[in-house]
């Protein structure tokens, strides 16, 4: 009743107010309601990220944040531990709108501006979710109508420190090499993917591949029966035989064979091509992989932004990954 009465009070008041400012009194009210923070619930625990056991019990809170103890194992833990968010100091909300930044293709420029972070935390905070990511795409297995095929970049020192001894001059850039005059200064990433936009890419090898670096990109992550479907190259028979595969082969200088052809993983190309030397102007080779699980979860799979922004929050928040900020530009220059 109480509430009535003051609403009504409120609403006289109003009445009362000149056109004006009841223009001013509705847009400061609508302000103020936005700024009110948005409260992301912590997530559900269910088991100790140390063991794997599922008993443990509330221990307490500290600095807000609830503790855990596990009763196999007897280690202590909180809800962050074992994933990217441990130790960061920002609130989870930033994070929240860097996954956006991020899903948006922002420069980290941007990325730093819009969350209020500067570069250096703007570049470990990219890294440490597409390395919580790379978890995610480790899962995908491709089937129905699977194509293949590699692609090829030359290899970028860029980030490199200045008095980092090259073993050879670095291109500023990176180019995009042509698959004539192949050499071993081109990083070949095999690529997979199928007709409802999952892929898989990996660095494999520099020059050609050969079935064993096929292998290790796409061995095992193709369905058995799939239809595989790539050009003549004699890896790709060996693969498909040794994977006991449906194999339909492109001839050389066709680009189909009856109704298949390999439209899909050459469009997927182009569009990392895009991605590395547009959005981004060129990425080093040693963080390369990252920047494929970028390309097939923000570009390649088909799904809306929005759901995208949430399925890669909750990812992270509940995957185990101990990705540490130091240990990112640490890691070898080629991923090989
Ligand atoms: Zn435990």
């Amino acid at each position: 009743m109480k509430t009535t009465h003051e609403i009504d009070i409120l609403k006289q008041l109003f009445e009362n107010l000149s056109e004006r400012d009841k223009h001013q009194f509705l847009s400061q009210i609508t302000s103020s309601q936005s700024a009110i923070q948005k409260v992301i619930q912590p997530r559900e625990v269910k088991a100790c990220p140390h063991c794997q056991s599922v008993h443990f019990v509330k221990n307490g809170k500290r600095n807000g944040r609830q503790n855990f103890l596990c009763r196999d194992c007897n280690k202590a833990f909180v809800e962050q531990t074992g994933t990217i968010l441990f130790g960061m100091k920002k609130d989870i909300a930033v994070l929240e709108k860097y996954v956006h930044c991020m899903i948006e293709k922002y420069s980290l420029r941007k990325c730093a501006e819009i969350c209020d972070i500067n570069l250096a935390t703007a570049f470990a905070w990219r890294h440490k979710i597409l390395d919580a990511l790379q978890k995610m795409m480790e899962q995908v297995e491709l089937d129905g109508v699977v194509q293949a095929d590699e692609t090829f970049t030359t290899i970028s020192y860029k980030r490199h420190h200045k008095n980092f001894n090259l073993p050879r001059p670095p291109h500023k850039r990176g180019t995009v090499a042509t698959k004539r005059g192949l050499s071993k200064q081109q990083v070949c990433v095999p690529v997979g993917v199928n007709l409802n936009g999952l892929s898989i890419a990996k660095i494999a090898n520099l020059g050609r591949p050969n079935v064993t670096d096929l292998q290790k990109v796409l061995g095992g992550k193709i369905a058995q029966n799939s239809v595989f479907v790539t050009d003549s190259l004699r890896s790709y028979q060996k693969l498909s035989f040794d994977m006991g595969l449906n194999h339909i082969l492109i001839p050389r200088n066709k680009y189909k064979n009856g109704v298949f052809n390999i439209q899909t993983v050459n469009n997927y190309h182009k569009r990392l091509k895009d991605l590395i030397f547009g959005t981004f102007k060129g990425v080093a080779t040693k963080y390369l992989n990252n920047y494929l699980v970028y390309h097939n979860f923000v570009n390649f799979a088909k799904d809306t932004k929005k759901n995208k922004e949430v399925v890669l929050f909750d990812f992270i928040r509940n995957t185990f990954c101990q990705s540490r900020t130091f240990e990112i530009s640490k890691r070898p220059a080629l991923p090989i």
